[in-house]
């Protein structure tokens, strides 16, 4: 319900018991009692009904989220130590320029994800514009369109914006908070996030190439590799490789050393971490292209409005310089923010 004609909007200050607009701080007649009105002035939204409530699990929701992000870098810390060495003996041995080349890639995909994990979690998720409110000179006509008021951070909050329970934030273009990086994916670190997911599904890739490549050096029995020379890679000889290779795990302790158990463990981590992100990324793509971000496609459902799909909505988000202030409604050069 709310009651936004400019008829609505008379501008007094003599009687309390009219309801006051938070945004510009005027009292506004209205024909009955609305819990929800708009300024017809500045064009703000008061919601008479809400009222501040302190989430009791924000706490243990931010100390699950510490826990994740301390499992996730411990995972990738071990994932990269590992992996090196398990697989780079077995590439160095084939040849010293191999291991190199296969070193210098490893660098540059550990440092990147490492990089885009900290700036996607250690970084701000995007901050709604500040601007000035609850005076009536001061607030111009339409200044405050369509914002409401967060009784949690007691501060305007603009169309574009949500409350973070956990983070105890308004955050710009909320897409969703995500526990393993402990942070928001927001306007400013959506992108840090993407290519974190990105990084991780070819690092991933990366990884199980380089298990099984390591684990067919050391394990199978070079006969099978020989044989693979001899007759080419056909059904047969792939089915004889996975019988050699079950048989070798169940019989042979030689072939269970700790080097092919991790090999194995590699393979089969990285890959369902790949299958997982994958699936993560595809969605997240998807609503980039569509304009949309999670929280404004949930919020979409049901209805018949729909994001407009266009490639271009990709090439604008990984594209230019990312500039928070070209989309927002109402940028002030002096964000002073006034209290009534
Ligand atoms: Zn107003
Ligand atoms: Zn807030
Ligand atoms: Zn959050």
């Amino acid at each position: 319900m709310a009651a936004s004609a400019d008829e609505h909007f008379v501008a007094t200050t003599v009687d309390d018991n009219e309801p006051t607009c938070w945004g510009c701080g005027l009292h506004l007649i209205l024909p009955s009692y609305t819990p929800t009105f708009k300024c017809g002035w500045c064009g703000a939204i008061t919601n008479q009904n809400i009222w501040k409530r302190e989430s009791k699990y924000s706490y243990w929701r931010r100390l699950r989220d510490c826990f994740f992000v301390c499992v996730l870098l411990i995972f990738m810390l071990f994932v990269i130590c590992g992996g090196v060495w398990a697989v780079y003996p077995v590439v160095f041995s084939i040849s010293y320029f191999y291991g190199i080349f296969h070193l210098t890639i490893t660098t540059i995909l550990s440092i990147s994800t490492l990089s885009t994990f900290s700036l996607a979690a250690f970084s701000c998720a995007g901050t709604p514009p500040s601007i000035m409110w609850g005076t009536y000179p001061l607030v111009g006509k339409g200044d405050l369109e369509n914002y409401t008021f967060c009784h949690y951070c007691s501060k305007p909050k603009c169309p574009r914006s949500h409350h973070c329970q956990i983070c105890g934030i308004c955050v710009l273009d909320l897409d969703h908070h995500c526990p393993f990086i402990g942070n928001c994916v927001g306007a400013a670190n959506h992108r840090h996030f993407i290519t974190f997911l990105i990084l991780t599904v070819v690092s991933t890739i990366y990884v199980a190439i380089m298990s099984i490549n390591a684990g067919l050096q050391i394990w199978p029995p070079v006969s099978l590799r020989s044989r693979i020379h001899l007759h080419g890679l056909s059904t047969d000889t792939a089915l004889a490789i996975m019988k050699e290779i079950i048989l070798a795990l169940l019989n042979s302790a030689e072939h269970l050393s700790t080097r092919g158990l991790l090999l194995v463990y590699l393979f089969v981590a990285s890959i369902s971490v790949n299958v997982g992100l994958s699936v993560l990324l595809w969605q997240q793509l998807r609503f980039i292209y569509k304009g949309e971000t999670y929280l404004s496609h949930l919020a979409s459902q049901g209805s018949e409005q729909d994001g407009v799909k266009d490639c271009q909505n990709l090439f604008h988000f990984f594209g230019c310089p990312y500039s928070v202030s070209r989309y927002l409604p109402i940028m002030r050069s002096s964000p002073k923010t006034h209290k009534k």
